[in-house]
């Protein structure tokens, strides 16, 4: 019985897929891995908030130990709805200006859960080619039809809209604000103002990468925008930029209710711990004051996009922390990556079949700890690897 799979996982090896659990340590924003001590460039922890130690001993001292509880022991629907989910969820639904706000256990949760949940046999989804695993599980999940539209091609997205508007009841279109691979960004204005040309077409926007990140207050592209009143389902995460875990969907109370009623993941799973929810509340309310880290973070982003246009003479996709060095062929990539690594950077080569093939490349990914001159100093390497 066992063979089939040692086989498969065999097959796996030969083509240099096989997956392995990797054995590190944290430092701060430096990670300790075969023994070598390197600068992160692979993190999610796009504000350098989850080893920040006055934040954690802040949040450390207001916390009433005999109130707090590490577990909700059950769903939120039978004994596990601690009072914090619901002063979370509405200091978030003001934050957003929107009517309502549903906590989740991570991204992936929302993402498999919400769609199978809305969209039945009568639902069209429409979603970005590059959307995360995440969202083509939802997709699969539920009964409706779907289709991908060419990545950040609106006017495909327009064609296909036409085409099925008056065959189906509802059509949701699907996004991430910032896409996980190039950096680059979807253009959430002319979603809107495609969407709003039909009565029966909704949007779903998943910020993980931009939570945080972008906005005036910290709460993602949308805001930067000034159109998170004009998307239907605006999800994010609390596991990268807000240094917890769980996850949010920001929409009217119609869609809350809805989902509490038919959502399984929510419904069927143990709810968020209490005390990471009182964490998530402590670190929301302060995004706002953290504008500085946001600059610099940006101010990063440029730098080391210049730098790599410069390498490659190419102009690059990334519009954000996120930033391919697209090598193109997997060898470099991985001598690249191997390179880098000696030298104190801890980097990821990434290859097909998580990006399309003639496109491997070195993901790097910036935090707001990082420096001006270790992004130099990275993109020196990178120079003398030529
Ligand atoms: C990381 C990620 C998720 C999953 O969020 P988790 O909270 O880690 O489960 C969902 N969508 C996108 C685009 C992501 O990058």
């Amino acid at each position: 019985m066992l063979n089939f799979y040692a086989e498969q996982l065999a097959q796996l090896q030969q083509q240099g897929r096989y997956r392995t659990l990797p054995d590190i340590r944290h430092e701060g924003k430096w990670i300790w891995h075969d023994e070598r001590k390197m600068l992160n460039f692979s993190s999610n922890d796009y504000l350098g908030l989850a080893a920040n130690q006055r934040l954690k001993q802040q949040f450390l001292a207001q916390t009433d130990w005999q109130q707090a509880s590490f577990t909700s022991s059950s769903s939120r629907l039978l004994t596990g709805n601690f009072p914090i989910y619901a002063e979370l969820e509405s200091v978030m639904a003001s934050q957003f200006q929107r009517e309502a706000c549903l906590l989740f256990n991570s991204g992936y949760h929302a993402n498999i859960g919400i769609l199978p949940a809305l969209a039945d046999k009568q639902t069209l989804i429409l979603a970005d080619k590059l959307v995360h695993a995440s969202l083509i599980d939802g997709i699969r999940l539920s009964a409706a039809d779907y289709q991908r539209y060419r990545h950040n091609d609106y006017t495909h997205l327009q064609q296909l809209l036409e085409k099925n508007s008056k065959s189906y009841q509802r059509i949701i279109i699907v996004t991430e604000s910032v896409f996980s691979m190039d950096g680059d960004m979807a253009d959430l204005r002319q979603l809107v103002a495609l969407k709003q040309r039909y009565r029966n077409v909704m949007l779903y926007v998943d910020e993980a990468h931009a939570l945080g990140v972008f906005g005036q207050n910290g709460l993602g592209l949308a805001e930067n925008c000034a159109c998170i009143g004009q998307i239907d389902f605006l999800v994010g995460t609390f596991g990268k930029a807000l240094a917890a875990m769980g996850a949010y969907v920001v929409c009217d109370q119609v869609i809350k209710d809805y989902l509490i009623n038919k959502m399984r993941p929510l419904i069927f799973s143990t709810a968020l711990s209490p005390l990471l929810a009182q964490w998530v509340y402590f670190l929301m309310q302060r995004l706002p004051e953290m504008q500085m880290q946001r600059q610099h973070l940006q101010q990063l982003s440029s730098e080391l996009q210049r730098g790599v246009e410069q390498l490659t003479q190419q102009p690059s996709p990334s519009r954000s922390q996120i930033v391919p060095y697209i090598l193109g062929d997997n060898a470099s990539t991985l001598s690249t990556a191997e390179r880098l690594q000696q030298c104190g950077f801890y980097c990821l080569p990434i290859r097909p079949p998580t990006v399309p093939s003639g496109t491997s490349r070195i993901r790097f990914s910036l935090t707001a700890d990082m420096a001006t001159d270790e992004v130099a100093q990275l993109l020196d390497v990178l120079k003398g690897s030529q």
